[in-house]
């Protein structure tokens, strides 16, 4: 059976639209709400920071240790250098090639130990730096943890906006397509779904307001004498036509 709906019903079903298409906006506002892309955006940053930070956090202790091992290395160079030079001074060493030989030694430890020296300074300014580069991006992961904070409690709240003034749309949604013909609410719902979210639309000045295809002369007559509670479909995008006294027919 063919549906049927007062003319009060259609125009009530144009208020629905109405709601509907601003539910529509909301849900299209809060998807696109500038706080999602931002949160996004921070949490990737945030994620490479700590990753850095762990990677700079290893090289630190690594660079500890190289330190550790370049003293250490310095330390047994200057303590065999000193045992070398003692035995000199204490004279234990008389053969002439025997003290050459521990000259020789005492002059390859002084120049070993001047290098050795240069890597531990070397090693020294890199765990430095490394040290350095833990706090820069300590104090980075702070402030992105910050800004993350503040970017999610503004998307946070520019939802809560959102839902409440969707909730309240829901319910007078609810109060109005109760007074209106399950089957005329059925029809409506299935062609909105199918056509972008606009399932009735209104005539006016001889064109649909749901394609903004102008309807022809033929067609208009034809819905002109339908019966006031017949249902009006437009020809080229199927969505409920309804008219009423602004539709100039
Ligand atoms: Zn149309």
């Amino acid at each position: 059976m063919a549906v049927t709906a007062s003319p009060d019903q259609q125009q009530a079903l144009l208020d629905l639209q109405g709601l509907d298409t601003k539910l529509l906006q909301l849900k299209h506002k809060r998807a696109g709400s500038p706080e999602i892309s931002q949160a996004q955006d921070l949490e990737v940053e945030l994620g490479s920071i700590k990753m850095r930070l762990v990677a700079a956090k290893t090289e630190t202790s690594d660079l500890k240790l190289n330190q550790l091992k370049a003293e250490s290395d310095v330390e047994q160079v200057v303590a065999r250098a000193k045992r070398d030079q003692d035995r000199l001074d204490a004279g234990a060493v008389s053969a002439a090639k025997e003290l050459e030989s521990l000259q020789h030694e005492i002059a390859t430890l002084a120049k070993r130990q001047a290098e050795l020296e240069d890597i531990e300074l070397e090693i020294m300014q890199q765990y430095e730096d490394a040290q350095q580069a833990v706090i820069d991006l300590e104090a980075d992961e702070i402030a992105i943890t910050e800004k993350l904070a503040q970017v999610t409690q503004a998307r946070d709240d520019a939802f809560a906006d959102i839902d409440f003034e969707s909730n309240s749309i829901i319910q007078q949604r609810t109060e109005l397509s109760s007074g209106l013909p399950g089957d005329l609410i059925a029809l409506y719902d299935k062609i909105r779904a199918d056509h972008d979210g606009i399932g009735a639309a209104l005539i006016h000045r001889g064109s649909c307001q749901g394609c903004h295809i102008t309807i022809d002369a033929q067609e208009i007559d034809h819905i002109r004498n339908l019966a006031p509670d017949a249902i009006a479909r437009c020809d080229q995008c199927r969505r409920i036509l309804v008219r009423t006294s602004e539709s100039g027919l």
